[in-house]
């Protein structure tokens, strides 16, 4: 913040007064001020403005007695500039010269006429083609909250209202680009997501009474009834401040935002904020937007299509009947979708040109583009032949597509021209015949031409001179040039105006004459066209909503298409919903990593109210980890109405998916890596129900074989006879294997892997029982780990297979160790055997001794709550 901006004012120039009256509007945003054709930025703006853009800062003059601090970006290059800023989360106010330039007194009246945030991008050039861009709103009271978020490229808006441990799902889920929150909450939304915008707002903004006023004026409704929000409350005061927030950055009152929509989760198959990581459905775990699974399906030809892929992937549905309506749909576009793509890749992106024409900030290329894209129309006129079949969808689809109106193609082909410049204030957009008014302007210029010639034969008669011109330039203007050899016979009202090497040049009065009326022609007609302009995006304003029906309904062509291709080119089947229990999928396969392998192996899944848990076991590297995100991945996919990487599918009702694999640590969330799996292990056990698929990969890995030991045993049992979800529950705890005895649900099977000579081949096939051997020796040869230390382990395993029982460690040392032969042989026995505490001795004894098979879940997490007081007491 300018430390200036405290200061008495008046000791500054009256620019610099200017500029910093404005400045204390806006102390959070960088100031790009106009002057001239720069931008400049002042003070401590220039500082971070010439750090993060990499341009130079310099010192003009000073201003109250301290020197001004200046950078400046060109005017027409602005655009990469503020995407730079924009991607650092910084946002940006332009401030134009609104006055006018010739007659100003002092300087010339600014004003910011747009504010450029992270989340309210509208600008192709600043936007992401295939990704949406989400402000999100979040008000929290109590222990509930109300979300409120916008996409004003598109100008979709919506709500929802939750219990307050959702929020961080809710924003895993729709990955906001800015957040505007009140102000109690924005350290801790931090802490989680530290690299998204935040904004905060003061309680009193998010007031209910307030809120419910503003959102009816916007809507131009006595309630909010017909959206559906009766109840809804805190969501109301979040949309409310968002709103406000979109309409002040934009300078507009958004008249392309028409309708508000409550989210309903219970439509949705419930996905929480650490399944969607793991499952790398939109980002890689590392953060990297390829290879997912968008990423991997992703074979749509628009930015539309390919956001609205990226949605309906993270919004698996739950209704089986609009899911089967997809289905339908690539079923049916299976023949077509070919040619569709063909057509619908030189469609513009209608999307985000019609928030553009409602923002009033439509270029003449969108509007070219618009206008291509709707003559393109009656290319889809294909559809009809499957509409009349029983497709519902592409019936719906079909419809919105028919139904744009011929009067708005008509009008845009008379409006522009054919290939209209870039900016409407260069003129030659707007199309001849459209306007009398600005063809007769145009005309001038055009009889013009036909005058000077008629002038310079008139000149060249006069003085008999045959090599007088009459010519035009920018500087000059027009004039009637004389070579230095025949400046003898020049007529006396010829005034004289430059003189050149070789040449003098000359106006007269009726040269002069003609010359204002030119040159105020022009400039009248490029006021003029600009004013027609305008007329032209009052006029698209109204088919707003069919041009943003129009839009939703060729992304959702697009994305079907791009289903029907994936079947055909991947080879992927249409599953079969049901609402019997159950999932069995014959040959799955790992949609993203089938991709880059060559040979992948196909295995089945069969879980139904016999066989609800697979215990599964075998080497590291054999394959449980892909196995079990792949079934998962499957449901995800049929759930989104997409066929899916399988000869068969049968999926029942699933209501969530829950996934705990690999461990990470959360350090920024200050969690180490145990207690992240055991957080999210809580809310699976809390959460799960026996329609809810769950996936476990190595529980109880984080902590010493023991307690992790008894961790996997509890929770293992706990699914089992409480949740009684469909689970996949990948362990390397081998003893874990003998539930099956107990529970008939609990099913073992196993990664194979062969051994061959000292090798370990893996076969990635999943077959019944448990795994014979874990190979954990052999998977350490294939990572390199030094022979000797292989051999040591080798013996050591050897001798504890042959006793069959675990040996206190302290045995271990008396009774085996050997030296190993490498040097360094004191730290190798450090890494391998940490000699340990009583107390350490006592635990293991305790447990040793423990009748497991007796246990309940709660006696063993007592227990473990008891050991571990006494290791840390
Ligand atoms: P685990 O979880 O058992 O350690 P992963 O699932 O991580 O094993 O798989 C290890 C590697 O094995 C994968 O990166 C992949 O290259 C390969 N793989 C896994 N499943 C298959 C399969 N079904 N067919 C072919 N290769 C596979």
């Amino acid at each position: 913040m300018l430390s200036q901006l405290n200061e008495d004012f008046s000791q500054h120039t009256p620019m610099m007064q200017q500029y910093l009256t404005i400045k204390k509007e806006h102390p959070d945003l960088l100031l790009f001020y106009r002057m001239g054709d720069f931008y400049e930025l002042f003070f401590e703006d220039a500082e971070l403005g010439a750090r993060i853009l990499g341009i130079t800062l310099t010192q003009r003059g000073s201003s109250g007695g301290n020197p001004i601090k200046m950078a400046g970006v060109p005017y027409h290059a602005a655009e990469q500039y503020l995407i730079k800023l924009v991607k650092q989360g910084i946002s940006v106010a332009l401030v134009e010269q609104v006055g006018d330039v010739a007659n100003s007194k002092g300087p010339v009246e600014r004003k910011v006429t747009r504010i450029i945030t992270p989340g309210t991008l509208t600008d192709d050039s600043l936007l992401d083609e295939k990704q949406s861009n989400i402000l999100l709103s979040i008000y929290r009271h109590k222990h509930n909250f109300g979300l409120a978020w916008l996409s004003l490229s598109s100008g979709s808006f919506m709500l929802y209202e939750g219990s307050s441990n959702e929020i961080i799902n809710q924003l895993e889920r729709l990955r906001p680009a800015e957040v505007l929150a009140v102000d109690t909450m924005i350290n801790e939304l931090k802490q989680y997501k530290p690299l998204i915008s935040y904004k905060a707002f003061s309680e009193w903004h998010f007031d209910l009474d307030l809120a419910r006023r503003k959102l009816c004026e916007h809507f131009a409704v006595k309630n909010l009834d017909g959206f559906g929000l009766g109840q809804a409350k805190l969501a109301l005061g979040a949309a409310s401040v968002l709103l406000d927030y979109a309409k002040q950055t934009q300078n507009n009152d958004l008249p392309h935002i028409n309708k508000i929509v409550m989210d309903n989760q219970a439509n949705y198959l419930i996905l929480d904020a650490i399944s969607r990581r793991n499952l790398e459905i939109s980002l890689t775990m590392r953060g990297e937007s390829a290879p997912t699974l968008v990423s991997t399906l992703d074979k749509c030809v628009t930015g539309m299509g390919s956001r609205l892929l990226d949605f309906w992937l993270n919004n698996p549905l739950r209704q089986h009947d609009l899911i089967l309506q997809r289905y339908q749909a690539v079923a049916n576009l299976a023949k077509l979708a070919p040619n569709i793509h063909e057509v619908l890749r030189n469609i513009c992106d209608i999307e985000r040109v019609s928030s553009r024409i409602a923002l009033r900030s439509a270029k003449p290329r969108d509007l070219v583009g618009l206008r291509t894209s709707l003559a393109l129309m009656p290319q889809l006129a294909c559809l009809e032949s499957i509409s009349s079949s029983n497709s519902v969808l592409v019936n719906q689809l079909y419809g919105a597509i028919k139904s744009i109106d011929q009067q708005m193609v008509d009008y845009l082909d008379k409006a522009l021209l054919s290939e209209p410049s870039l900016l409407v204030r260069d003129g030659g957009v707007i199309n001849n015949g459209f306007n009398s008014e600005l063809d007769y302007l145009r005309n001038i210029r055009r009889n013009g031409d036909e005058f000077l010639l008629a002038l310079e034969q008139k000149e060249r008669e006069r003085t008999g001179v045959t090599s007088l011109k009459v010519e035009y330039n920018r500087v000059h203007g027009y004039y009637i040039e004389l070579s230095r050899s025949n400046l003898a016979n020049i007529p006396q009202d010829y005034q004289r105006t430059q003189t050149l090497k070789n040449a003098e040049r000359f106006t007269t009065l009726e040269l002069k004459k003609f010359e204002t009326e030119v040159l105020s022609a022009h400039d009248k007609a490029l006021a003029l066209e600009k004013l027609i302009y305008e007329q032209i995006l009052d006029y698209l304003i109204n088919y707003i909503t069919p041009l943003q029906d129009l839009a939703k309904a060729l992304a959702s062509l697009d994305v079907l298409c791009c289903f029907a291709k994936l079947a055909q080119e991947n080879n992927y089947c249409q599953p079969e919903l049901s609402m019997t229990y159950g999932i069995n999928i014959i040959g799955g396969r790992h949609p993203v990593v089938e991709q880059q392998l060559d040979n992948f192996i196909a295995n089945d899944i069969n879980l139904d109210s016999k066989r609800k848990f697979l215990l599964i076991t075998g080497p590291n590297m054999g394959g449980k980890s892909t196995y079990m995100r792949q079934c998962a991945i499957i449901t995800l996919m049929a759930y989104c109405g997409c066929f899916v990487p399988a000869q068969s599918a049968q999926i029942g009702d699933i209501d969530r998916i829950f996934t705990r694999i690999g461990a990470s640590d959360d350090l920024a969330a200050g969690k180490s890596t145990f207690m992240l799996e055991m957080s999210e292990t809580a809310n699976i056990l809390h959460n799960a129900t026996n329609s809810s698929l769950v996936i476990m990969d190595e529980v109880g890995r984080g902590t010493s074989t023991f307690d992790g030991l008894a961790l996997a045993y509890a929770i293992s049992r706990y699914l089992v006879e409480q949740s009684q979800a469909y689970t996949l529950f990948a362990t390397h705890y081998f003893e874990l294997t003998s539930l099956n005895k107990h529970y008939p649900t609990l099913v073992n099977v196993h990664l194979s892997a062969v051994e061959h000579k000292d090798e370990i081949i893996f076969m990635h096939q999943v077959e019944d029982g448990p795994a014979a051997k874990s190979y954990g020796i052999q998977v350490a040869a294939l990572a390199g780990v030094p022979k000797s230390v292989l051999s040591c382990a080798k013996k050591y395993l050897l001798q504890l297979e042959k006793t069959n029982q675990t040996p206190v460690v302290e045995d271990l040392f008396s009774n085996y160790l050997e030296p190993l032969d490498v040097e360094n042989l004191d730290l190798v026995e450090e890494a391998i055997l940490e000699p340990l505490s009583l107390q350490e001795q006592q635990v293991l004894t305790a447990i040793a001794d423990l009748d497991i098979e007796q246990m309940t879940a709660k006696q063993a997490f007592d227990l473990l709550y008891e050991l571990h007081q006494s290791l840390t007491s």
